[in-house]
């Protein structure tokens, strides 16, 4: 799955040059030259991951950190400081501030992607393609394989996106609200019942194997992936 990365750089070739080295990586780069065109950007949609300059015309990495960082909304997101070689301070001042990871400029393709791919497989391990498994049932994004004890379960694309931010956030209650935002995308308009019939259909394509009370109902709040029985 390609990962949405908003580039916030105000320097047109540094913010080509990245741009250029996240498509090579098969991600998608969506640029923004100010903190404050950054916030109309993550507030239409949620992007994956930030690669934020500290030096900017206007707001400030910083400020701009700490706003995604103290929005309920967006706080989620993982921030990667880009900063001037050297500068201790900023880096300090940047990881305080609730950012992810620093690189110093300048900086090498594939150094930029090391440290995209080490911050996603932290905070969106449903970004990265490496399988997960948990309890016999397996998840397979490079293949688009699930299998449950070695046989295969079949699922349609949403259930499989779902199963796929469920397995990799496991042990934790995710509403319908949040579920509607990391699998149908923010800033799609459905119900939340979608969530229900999706659920629904996931755990009847689980039933197959014995693996649907993976799948947990938290009565008032939500659904939970677990390997606790209820
Ligand atoms: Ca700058």
């Amino acid at each position: 799955m390609p990962a949405t990365i908003l580039i916030v750089e105000d320097e047109p070739a540094i913010q080509e040059l990245v741009a250029f080295s996240l498509r090579q990586a098969g991600h998608l780069p969506v640029a923004a030259h100010s903190a404050e065109q950054a916030l109309d950007i993550v507030r239409a949609a949620l992007p994956d991951l930030i690669l934020l300059d500290w030096m900017l015309p206007g707001m400030s990495g910083v400020a701009f950190a700490r706003k995604i960082k103290s929005d309920a909304a967006t706080r989620e997101v993982p921030i990667i400081m880009l900063t001037a070689r050297g500068d201790e301070q900023d880096k300090v001042t940047g990881l305080e501030t609730g950012a992810d990871d620093y690189i110093t400029k300048p900086f090498s393709p594939r150094e930029l992607q090391a440290r995209i791919k080490a911050v996603l497989r932290r905070r969106a391990p449903q970004m990265t393609s490496d399988p997960v498994e948990i309890c016999g049932l397996r998840l397979d994004p490079e293949s688009h394989r699930v299998s449950g004890d070695s046989k295969p379960v079949e699922l349609g694309p949403t259930e499989f996106r779902l199963l796929h931010f469920l397995m990799t956030h496991p042990e934790r209650v995710h509403s319908r609200a949040q579920l509607l935002d990391q699998v149908w995308g923010n800033g799609v308009f459905v119900e939340d019942r979608t969530v229900d019939v999706h659920i629904r259909r996931l755990r009847k394509a689980l039933e197959e194997t014995g693996h649907d009370p993976l799948v947990q109902t938290v009565r008032g709040s939500g659904y939970r992936f677990s390997a606790t029985p209820e």
